[in-house]
């Protein structure tokens, strides 16, 4: 499997050359080349799987020869022996047809971990048998931080520097990243905002002349390609489980920086019958605009309950728009250069191609907070509030009532107590592995908004 730039200005890569970078050198994110796909009776034959074993056939096509089919295997499960629920995702139900899929029973309690425990363990790999050592760097809104620091901490072949919008994550996200020991991880806090985090970041892989010319930046963002392959599994996992191939599936993801339900979208594209893709977002809503209105225009940040999809921008967009425009790079390039200047429409042919493709909806704190509490009333159920703005717009959206839907739960409710406690419910206690986070020892660095002061802080501690 080779790998191609959305905006066409690079030679096919390899898996392994993908996994050790960030954006392509031409500023566009990698795609595989062509997506394989997975007849309906082979998609059934995984029906008894256990959930490293799907992980396994749904990944082996991607990487394809490059890493040998029992390292990879190793890699795999080592990673998902790691969760604490048997099942890894499990399913609940809350009412006829309507089930939550727990993606937050790994080592930091939200979805991340599904690709970071693979993505941290793929670069010892690949790292080790290069004998070569690495910087990590990488923008957390709040969830990404802890699960790429969680990943790859153990690892003697990076350094890992974090950066965290500076007062805007949450407490135990904050914690869970800043008591990670080590002398080879960073924790950076910078006087912006999430989309200040990331334009910092991008600017440091755009321009690696700081680093000595021995080191490169590998980026844990889901711009990296490895992380989204690694959340295709958990649709097929949830499908097969509700009856697929041959029942249709509607899936609804929280979404920010769109790795998550592109990786749905990809599941759609590689054979699984979805129905239904709901893009939920809070009132960050961009994305709502464009697939409702045909407007893709960037507002005012507003800080919600649900920080992680506090995000003007989503990267993992234009991996979508390059399907959109048919593949045509110099298209993608056009209107990529137009974006941020003004209000961008696309053709009505394309727009109606979007909404097929997905539904989607926009939901606020209150909304958040009375989900909340009406499903923990209703179903004793405690969601966090990123599950919650996923429920409500799957509500919103749910047209087919005999396809199921299913609604990722991306984190535990304790890692934000604070729209538990605005919903009227008690905050929830830690699961036992955390219950002392609060004790433990914090280290990180605040700096200014400002790319040299975080190259700099880069330089003088590798
Ligand atoms: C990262 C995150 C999201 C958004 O996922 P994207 O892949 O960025 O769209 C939603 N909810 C939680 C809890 C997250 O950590």
């Amino acid at each position: 499997m080779k790998y191609i730039s959305t905006r066409g200005g690079v030679a096919p890569q390899t898996f392994e050359q993908v996994l050790l970078t960030g954006l392509a050198p031409d500023g566009g994110l990698f795609v595989p080349e062509s997506l394989p796909r997975f007849s309906r009776a082979e998609i059934a034959s995984w029906r008894e799987l256990t959930y490293p074993e799907l992980a396994l056939k749904i990944v082996s096509p991607f990487v394809a020869g490059e890493i040998p089919a029992e390292d990879l295997k190793q890699i795999i499960f080592d990673s998902y022996a790691a969760f604490a629920d048997p099942e890894v995702a499990p399913l609940r139900r809350l009412e006829e047809g309507e089930y939550i899929l727990e993606l937050f029973h790994g080592p930091t309690l939200a979805f991340k971990d599904f690709a970071l425990q693979v993505l941290g363990r793929l670069l010892d790999y690949v790292l080790k048998k290069k004998d070569q050592r690495v910087v990590i760097l990488g923008a957390t809104s709040g969830d990404t931080g802890s699960a790429a620091l969680a990943g790859c901490r153990h690892s003697d072949h990076v350094d890992i520097f974090i950066l965290h919008p500076y007062q805007r994550v949450s407490d135990v996200q904050r914690k869970q990243m800043t008591t990670v020991p080590g002398d080879n991880v960073f924790n950076l806090a910078v006087e912006g905002n999430f989309d200040d985090c990331q334009r910092i970041v991008k600017a440091a892989f755009a321009d690696q002349s700081f680093l000595p010319d021995s080191r490169q930046l590998v980026a844990v963002n889901s711009i990296n390609w490895a992380r989204i392959v690694m959340q295709i599994v958990y649709y097929f996992s949830a499908a097969l489980r509700l009856g697929g191939p041959e029942q249709k599936i509607s899936f609804s993801v929280p979404t920010g920086n769109f790795g998550d339900i592109y990786a749905g979208y990809l599941a759609k594209h590689m054979g699984l019958p979805v129905d239904r893709l709901v893009v939920a977002t809070n009132t960050n809503d961009i994305l709502h605009r464009f697939i409702a209105n045909n407007d893709y225009s960037i507002s005012a940040l507003s800080k919600t309950f649900s920080p992680s999809m506090d995000i003007l921008v989503s990267s993992n967009f234009e991996r979508y728009l390059f399907d959109l425009f048919d593949r045509d790079a110099a298209k993608l390039n056009e209107f990529m250069a137009k974006f941020g200047k003004e209000t961008l429409q696309v053709s009505a042919e394309q727009w109606q191609r979007v909404k097929d493709e997905f539904d989607s909806s926009t939901v606020n704190d209150d909304q958040t907070c009375a989900v909340i509490a009406e499903v923990y009333d209703t179903h004793g159920v405690l969601l966090d509030p990123h599950t919650a703005v996923g429920l409500k717009c799957a509500r919103d959206c749910w047209a087919d009532k005999r396809v199921p839907m299913v609604t990722l739960s991306t984190a535990h409710p304790a890692k934000f107590g604070e729209a538990i406690k605005q919903a009227g419910l008690e905050s929830p206690s830690l699961p036992e592995h955390l219950a002392d986070l609060f004790e433990r020892e914090e280290r990180y660095t605040v700096v200014a908004n400002d790319l040299n002061a975080v190259t700099d802080f880069i330089k003088s501690n590798i």
